[in-house]
Formats: structure tokens, sequence, C-alpha cells
């Protein structure tokens, strides 16, 4: 996730009544799952709904909505709620963003609509857009209302979805909105992609995504789950469907290479999260090295605090300002007790059969590398060792190259998927790609949007094969 450098360790946050606060829970499983945001009342939200100036209109839109990847109309959904009508402000929410209940809770909102409400020039906190959000859509979905729209006539074409994340479920969704037969395939047994296995439970475990599912379903989309789509199966894929969309995602984690990986108690993110929200709780000792400073990194750190760690540390090789992370992801792990070595980078992990220490060296910044930041550079002779007994590695992932590498016309760029056009379009017209595959791992949000954008450009070019037939 890409975020703007901040000029910190060094803002401090606002206090906010809702953030977690994990010494209270003693329990480890209520510590993983207590949420971040936590539902509204209907008071709550009906209060808060009015706290909204409904600002924009049909020529200006509200800058909260401008925010939005997927361009909710978010005055329009809480001017519902603020009437007493949820199941109408779900309908807004959801015509834009199939997974507007999820990105209720996982979405980075003090970066999107919350970090441009209005209130925020006024020195007010912003309106509580996200729990809005989630109120609306947990209401319609008690009245049993899954919002699914009318099924529309069948245009005679077929289009074939590569992975059920959020890129693949907007895309598919879209598309069988504009009445294209869709099947969707996925690898796993179950729809979301990361959401499902990756995402921080104390963001979400799995409501809604089921339901969001359902709503998929309902309107005539297939699924082929447990499918994994190799060479074989595309070249069936190719010569029995009118456009195939790539939204794979991106692979396993990245590695330090770091010797003494195979150590225990050397952790790999994604499959710490998974264990998480499989209730298969990770054996997080006192110590705890976090190897990243991203969005991910901040998670793992958060989540190593509520599994027990007396003293969680990330070890970063840049400064501060150079952190990928998102400012409020820093803040909160910071209030949470986690601390930040700026300008270490791990060399080996040392022990005996199980992590005893991270061996440590200073770094400096030189000149920019080709991400445009100044590179890490050892200071000589600055090694040093860290007592740990866990460490988690949280340095991104590494691109799905192989499924891609004979598309004929796919081009690869750094291993992403190379589009020609905002619509995801590839060099092969057969195929178009989404979500993370492309941008090499932002957010849910950024993920539907290019869904989205690859269904309309599906459809702008199967509608005009359509007319020539
Ligand atoms: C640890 C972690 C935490 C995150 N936390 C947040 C957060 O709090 N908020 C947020 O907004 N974003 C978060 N993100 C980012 C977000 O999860 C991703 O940006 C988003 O899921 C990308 O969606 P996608 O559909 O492109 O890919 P994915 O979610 O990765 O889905 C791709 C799907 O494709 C399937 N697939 C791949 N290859 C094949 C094949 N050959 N055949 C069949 N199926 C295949 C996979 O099984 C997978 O289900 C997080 C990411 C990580 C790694």
């Amino acid at each position: 996730m890409q975020a703007e450098p901040i000029s910190r360790g060094l803002r401090k946050a606002a206090p906010r009544p809702d953030l977690y606060e994990v010494s209270h829970l003693s329990d480890p499983w209520e510590a993983m799952t207590a949420e971040l945001k936590p539902p509204m009342s209907h008071q709550d939200a009906f209060l808060e709904a009015y706290r909204c100036l409904l600002c924009g209109g049909p020529l200006t839109p509200a800058p909260c909505m401008l925010a939005c990847p997927a361009k909710v109309d978010v005055p329009s959904f809480i001017g519902a709620i603020s009437v007493g009508q949820p199941v109408e402000a779900a309908e807004i929410i959801f015509d834009a963003n199939p997974l507007g209940g999820t990105c209720a809770r996982v979405c980075p909102t003090e970066e999107l609509c919350e970090g441009s409400c209005v209130l925020n020039s006024t020195h007010q906190r912003p309106v509580d857009i996200g729990r809005l959000q989630r109120y609306a859509i947990d209401q319609a979905f008690k009245e049993g209302d899954l919002m699914v729209p009318k099924r529309p006539q069948p245009n005679g074409s077929r289009v074939a979805v590569v992975g059920a994340g959020p890129a693949g479920i907007a895309g598919a969704f879209e598309l069988a909105k504009r009445g294209y037969k869709v099947t969707l395939f996925d690898s796993k047994p179950s729809t979301g992609g990361l959401v499902r296995s990756a995402i921080a439970p104390y963001r979400q475990l799995r409501d809604p995504l089921d339901q969001e599912t359902a709503r998929l379903w309902e309107l005539g989309v297939e699924f082929r789950l447990g499918t994994t789509i190799d060479k074989k199966l595309r070249k069936e894929l190719e010569s029995s469907y009118d456009a195939i969309l790539l939204a794979i995602g991106m692979g396993d984690d990245a590695t330090t290479g770091c010797e003494g990986n195979e150590l225990e108690g050397v952790f790999s993110s994604l499959p710490f999260i998974e264990r998480i929200k499989a209730t298969d709780l990770p054996n997080v000792k006192n110590k705890v090295a976090v190897i990243g400073a991203g969005n991910t990194a901040m998670d793992v750190a958060r989540e190593a605090v509520r599994l027990g760690a007396k003293e969680v540390t990330v070890l970063y090789r840049r400064s501060a300002e150079e952190m990928p992370a998102f400012p409020v992801e820093y803040e909160e792990a910071i209030e949470e007790g986690v601390h930040f070595a700026w300008l270490t980078n791990p060399v080996s992990y040392e022990g005996n059969g199980s992590v005893r220490a991270v061996r440590c060296s200073k770094m400096e910044l030189g000149e920019p590398d080709s991400s445009g930041r100044r590179r890490p550079v050892p200071v000589a002779g600055s090694e040093f060792l860290l007592e740990v007994d866990t460490v988690i590695e949280a340095i991104g992932q590494l691109p799905r190259k192989d499924f891609l590498a004979d598309i004929s016309g796919v081009e690869l760029e750094s291993g992403l998927i190379k589009a020609k056009t905002e619509t995801g379009e590839t060099g092969n017209p057969l195929y178009f790609a989404a979500g993370d595959a492309l941008n090499g791992g932002a957010t849910v949000v950024e993920a539907v949007k290019l869904g989205k954008a690859a269904a309309a450009g599906i459809d702008a070019k199967l509608s005009e094969l359509r007319k020539v037939k």
C-alpha cells in the first residue's frame, strides 16, 4: 500500500474513544477478534449521520466521495441513514461497491473518505463514515435483504474471471449486472482472496463476506471454487469464453533470505495471519522482532501484542520518513506499545533449534534507488545482536509469474501484469487484468476499483463485437 511520507514519528494521534485497548483483554482469542471499528447502535448511527453536512451536489461531488476509489455516494447514503432508511443506504453503497460491507471494516478510511471530510478543516473530528457504512449494510443484512439487482436479459457473451478476491468479485458482479454469463474460478475452496485469509481478524473475521458472495450467486454468477487455472485449463477457457479477467492477486510472501530463517520461531506474515484466522494461534513468546514497516508489518506487530508478547520491535532498514505504512496504522501500533528501530536491517537469525537473536546491522541512507527512495547502505562495523524469541517477516508478497509467463501478448513488468489502458486491457485481446496482480498490492477498495474498471472495459469491447456480428 502506498502512503504519503509523513513527518513523524512524530505526529501524535488524536485520542480515539473507540480505539481498542489491548491491555484490558487477557484471552488471546478475545483480544485477536475485538474489532477495531465496532458496530454502531441505531441511536449512535442516527446522531452520527446528523453530523454530516451532506456537502457536494450534482456538479461538485463531496470530497469524501471523490476520495473513495469505488466512488460510493457517501452523502446520499448518510442522508438515508439520517431519515431511518438503512436498507436504502445499503443499496446506495452496494450500487458502487459490491464489497461495501467488507470495505466498511477494512478500508483505511482515515486516508480516504474520512481523511477528506470537510469537518477536519473546522477542527472537528470527521464523520465516522466507515462505521456508518457498516451500520447500513449490517442492518440490511439483518433484515434478510441481500439487495440483489434484477437479473438482466443475458447478452449472449461469456466471461471467465480467474480469482475470487476483491478484484474478481467486483469484476464478476459488474459483468453479471450487465447481462454477461460469468464463471468465477478460484484455487481456494472459498471466495474473498486475501480478505478471507490475510486481513487482520481485528478488522474482519468473515462477516459480511459470505453475504456479499451470496449476492453474486443470486445474480447468476457460476462459481468454480477449488479450481486452479493452469496452462491446460487456460487453453480451455480461451476457447470457451469471450473474455478472461485475470484477478489472481500476488503470490507467496517475499523473504529476507536471512540465514537461520528455518529456526523455530521464525514466521512469515501470511501463514502467521492465516493461522490466527483459523484459530490455530501461533506460539508467540516474549520478545518479537517484526521485519518491515508496511501495513502488514503493523498488523502482525499488533497481533503479536494481542497474542501476549511483552516486547514487539519493528525493524526497518530505512527511516521513519520512508516507512510505507499509513500514519494511522503506525500511530495505533505505537499506542499499543510497539517499538520501532529505524535504519536497522536483519543480517541473520541466530539460535540453536529455536531463534534466540537477530543479528542486525545499522544502516545509513545513500543515493535514491529505482523506487525514488534513498537506498539503505550498511554501516561498517555496526552489527549487534537483538535478543528475541520470535521473528515475523513482513516485507511484501511476490508476483505470481509462472501462470502468466507464456500467455501470448500479456506483458509483465517486474512480474506484474502490464495494462495498456485504465481498464486493465492487456496486449492479448482476450485478457484483461485487475487488482493486486496489476498494482503489486494496495487495498481492497483499490482492487474493487480496478475490477469495476476491467468489467467496463470488457463490456465496451464485447458490446462492439456483438454489434458487428
Ligand atoms: C497481510 C495483509 C493484510 C492486508 N490488510 C488490508 C486491510 O486491512 N485493508 C485493505 O484494504 N487491504 C488490505 N490488504 C490488501 C488487500 O487484501 C488486497 O489488496 C486485495 O485483497 C487484493 O485483491 P485481489 O482480488 O487483487 O487479490 P487477492 O485478494 O489476492 O485474490 C486473488 C485470488 O486469486 C486466486 N488465484 C490466484 N491464481 C489462481 C489460479 N491460477 N487459478 C485460480 N485462482 C487463482 C487466489 O486463490 C486468490 O483467492 C492486506 C493485504 C495483506 C497481504
